[in-house]
């Protein structure tokens, strides 16, 4: 069985599921079952299932996939309760529990009917790797803009249940249109909280929303929300929005039930609604004053209101990332900013010396991993995997200790099980099933190896239907009969002819003692009387 494709930057697990759909070249039915293990089922654009599986020969890549190729961690953030639900649902295969714990069903916008691509991006896929194929921040519900092409995300209807077909893939050469600037800010914000949901382990602290309310002078004197001021904000900031989001959105400036379901606490709502208000309060709030500006601005007076809070929040020395946080600003563009306005960044760069690239290159031969270099050297992870890509070699070298490494623990692994730690002389089947990775990565890299190592397989006992003893009891009377009657000196042949010609005499004579016995004392007191 093929496995399945490496991820491309930025794909989701739906995206695999049907590039390995064609390339395994079967029918969706026997598909799911090879893959799922049942014909029915559906696979969802963003909430798509069966992630231990697809991490089945590295275990430790399930959080990745998780996090990275699915919005599973989007929704867990927003709706801490559900946690556990939604993440074993997706592990499993457990499509429906998942759109039930993530509540897609009660939003009028049917995301899992959809999958959206931007036209641009399909374009470039198609350029850089011969093919295109679904990106994950696209799909992201109430999302409606590329984050890197500032162009509208076109919506494709999924096919039929179960939702994947080896050609459903983003087509090329489609016309784009401009997204708003306000759309295109609130995609980079979405996309940024996205990437860094993963160093987020808690989730979303609805406690935590009233302080930042008030900050953002959201909060009267006497501690009521300004629910009017919020709603008309909201409604300002997404005017701009194309129709897709619309149902996610207040419907009127009136609409105080939004703001009450956002704010009530144990009220898990559609993320996209938290992630509206949390790029309203980070780009409206000033955060260091408390001085609310007014909504009734224009994009630009709005553009040029944040890039002075930029400016304010770096001159006091924030970091970068906790400006870009705050306001939604790439870290490109805050640097720029930075420069432009003679702001010194904390940023203490380091001086990648020629010293200090010979001290990567001679520990990056050793094998180590990049992550640790890093740290030992204090440089960026970026760094090092440029200095390592710079020397010949190097990098084919790490690939084969990486490859070495892994066929070491896994060797190590099988031996250990095969000691009998668990399993008094385990079986073949029994390793199989408790170290599944292992066997797997093995089997497919070291199947030498593997198949001198395992346990041989076992003959099957046969069962011993025929009662011998017994059988050869009733022959010796039979056989006493015959010699007896019989004056002639008969063969085993002919004697086993005149007992059916079962072969037993002749064959067998090894499990019939009394028989055997029985025949020698009368043929050879036969022979004396002859005599
Ligand atoms: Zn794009």
């Amino acid at each position: 069985m093929i496995s399945l494709p490496k991820a491309m930057p930025g794909e989701s697990l739906f995206s695999r599921y049907i590039r390995h759909l064609k390339l395994t070249g079967l029918c969706k039915d026997q598909y799911c079952i090879k893959q799922f293990g049942r014909p029915r089922l559906s696979i969802h654009p963003f909430i798509t299932a069966g992630v231990r599986h697809a991490a089945s020969e590295d275990p430790d890549k399930e959080t990745l996939i998780f996090n990275t190729q699915t919005l599973g961690g989007l929704f867990c953030f927003f709706m801490p309760n559900q946690t556990e639900v939604i993440k074993q649902a997706l592990l499993a295969t457990d499509t429906a529990t998942a759109i039930r714990a993530c509540r897609l069903v009660n939003y009028t916008i049917q995301s899992g009917s959809n999958a959206k691509y931007c036209p641009l991006c399909a374009n470039e896929d198609a350029f850089n790797f011969g093919f295109s194929y679904w990106h994950l921040e696209h799909q992201i519900p109430g999302v409606n803009c590329c984050s890197k092409h500032g162009v509208q995300l076109i919506q494709s209807l999924l096919p039929e249940r179960p939702h994947i077909d080896g050609d459903f893939l983003p087509p090329v050469k489609k016309l784009s249109a401009t997204s708003h600037p306000d759309e295109l800010m609130f995609a980079r914000s979405t996309v940024n909280f996205l990437n860094d949901l993963q160093y987020k382990p808690e989730g979303y602290k609805q406690d935590e929303l009233i302080i930042r309310l008030a900050k953002a002078g959201y909060i009267g004197s006497g501690g009521r929300v300004r629910r009017r001021e919020l709603i008309s904000d909201l409604m300002g900031l997404t005017k701009s929005f194309s129709q897709p989001s619309r149902p996610m959105l207040p419907k009127h400036s009136e609409d105080f039930g939004y703001i009450r379901s956002i704010m009530k606490n144990g009220n898990a709502q559609h993320p996209f609604k938290y992630l509206l208000l949390e790029y309203l309060l980070s780009t409206r709030a000033n955060v260091s004053s408390g001085n609310y500006v007014s909504k009734a601005d224009s994009p630009d007076k709005d553009h040029k209101q944040l890039t002075e809070t930029c400016i304010q929040l770096l001159n006091q020395s924030y970091s970068l990332a906790e400006v870009s946080r705050l306001t939604g600003k790439s870290r490109t563009f805050l640097k720029m900013l930075a420069a432009k306005e003679n702001i010194q960044l904390n940023l203490s760069p380091k001086k990648i010396t020629k010293s200090l690239i010979n001290k990567v290159i001679r520990i990056a031969w050793m094998g180590f991993h990049r992550n640790a270099i890093a740290s030992t050297f204090q440089i960026s992870n970026g760094s090092v995997e440029q200095i390592i890509s710079s020397v010949n070699g190097l990098v084919e070298h790490r690939k084969k200790c990486r490859f070495e490494s892994k066929r070491r623990r896994y060797r190590a692994e099988i031996l250990r099980a095969l000691s009998g730690y668990v399993y008094i002389s385990p079986s073949k089947e029994q390793i199989k099933k408790a170290h599944y990775a292992a066997f797997h990565w093995l089997y497919r890299n070291d199947k030498t190896w593997l198949n001198n190592h395992l346990p041989k397989p076992q003959k099957p006992k046969q069962n011993p239907r025929v009662d011998w003893r017994r059988r050869d009891q009733e022959l010796a009377v039979k056989v006493q009969a015959i010699l007896l009657n019989t004056q002639e000196k008969l063969s085993l042949k002919q004697l086993d002819d005149l007992l059916g010609a079962h072969g037993w005499l002749t064959r067998k004579l090894d499990k019939l003692p009394t028989t055997s016995s029985m025949i020698e004392s009368l043929q050879n007191t036969r022979s004396k009387i002859a005599k």
